[in-house]
């Protein structure tokens, strides 16, 4: 066990030497939910160019690697993250267009590209296929991993390339074929864990630009309406278990809307979102986690999963 932490502790010290890197950053910087505590190492690349010899020398020097976008779907605990965390938002270059045929066009985006931007990008060029993500935040990375979704649809709808940096350090394109989109899930089938996206490519058609711009601020009016402003969370803390029953509807069945543990509530707003209130930790969120799933469990024999992220220690 203390050798572990002996050789986890040196190639942390060699990696931020070489590469410059930031040690003990909290994580409640870097997430949504503002908890979480200090990741062993912290970097921001800002291109391909810087990021691959990072995550090689961490393969090489078995420090493990926890990936992220912007953190809003994230719950970190509140001993921290060991080893690197490795944030993807700043490797943004604008999204480029190619023209496929008449009406379609292949939209490319870096993995740090912040949704919204990429959504706008689409829409300013008339293309259809990101109404659905009025609202969401975080990163085309981070959307394309959590297959992010509304009830307009899902980021995998109009998916067509990976560009993907594998476990074995080589970078391939993969068809959307060749991978599998479940609820708030991308599975990679097979090219193994700890892959990363370094772009995607969108199969987008032309549509009616002044339509698309008026149906993306009733959408974003319609989620101010129901959703908790800007109180601290990562949106919805569980997957919906089907689409008769989502996981809200259950919670606030339940009477937990309001429900607390220390500084982390169950929203009034949404019964999904579970809220820091100011200076919430891991710990309370998980409690309540726990106190809503025994009770959904209890009422309506139903297991909520968590579609939040849940790392470190
Ligand atoms: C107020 C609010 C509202 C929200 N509403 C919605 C909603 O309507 N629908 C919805 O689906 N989600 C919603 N979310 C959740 C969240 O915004 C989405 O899941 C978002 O797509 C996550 O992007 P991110 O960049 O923040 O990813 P992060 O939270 O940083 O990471 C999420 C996961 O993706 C992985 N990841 C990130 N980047 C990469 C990469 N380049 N390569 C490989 N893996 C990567 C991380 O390891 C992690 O497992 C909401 C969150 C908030 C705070």
């Amino acid at each position: 066990m203390q050798a572990v932490a002996d050789n986890l502790s040196r190639g942390c010290d060699i990696l931020k030497q070489e590469f410059a890197l930031v040690a003990d950053e909290p994580m409640a910087r870097h997430t949504s939910f503002k908890v979480g505590g200090t990741a062993d190492l912290f970097a921001t690349p800002s291109s391909q160019d810087e990021l691959i010899p990072i995550v090689a020398r961490a393969k090489a020097l078995k420090v493990p690697v926890t990936l992220m976008g912007c953190g809003t779907n994230l719950l970190v605990r509140d001993k921290g993250i060991r080893g690197l965390v490795l944030s993807m938002k700043r490797i943004n270059a604008a999204p480029t267009l190619t023209r496929v045929s008449g009406t379609e066009s292949l939209v490319t985006a870096s993995s740090g590209v912040i949704l919204s931007t990429l959504a706008r990008f689409a829409m300013d060029h008339g293309l259809d296929g990101f109404g659905f993500a009025a609202g969401i935040p975080g990163t085309v990375g981070g959307a394309v991993m959590m297959n992010a979704g509304t009830a307009m649809g899902t980021i995998c709808d109009t998916l067509a390339t990976l560009e993907i940096l594998c476990q074995d350090g080589e970078v391939r394109t993969v068809d959307r074929r060749e991978l599998g989109f479940s609820h708030r899930k991308l599975s990679f089938n097979g090219l193994g864990p700890g892959v990363l996206i370094l772009t995607a490519s969108f199969l987008l058609v032309q549509g009616d630009k002044t339509a698309m711009k008026a149906k993306w601020l009733a959408h974003l009016e319609k989620r101010r309406a129901n959703q908790p402003g800007s109180a601290a969370s990562a949106g919805c803390f569980f997957k919906n278990p089907d689409n008769e029953r989502p996981a809200g509807l259950l919670i606030d069945r339940a009477g937990l809307k309001g429900r607390r543990c220390g500084n982390a509530m169950v929203s009034e707003a949404h019964g999904n979102f579970i809220v820091n209130l100011g200076g919430a930790t891991a710990s309370e969120i998980l409690t309540l986690k726990r106190m809503v799933e025994t009770e959904v469990k209890n009422q309506f024999n139903v297991d909520l999963k968590p579609e939040v992220k849940i790392e470190g220690e």
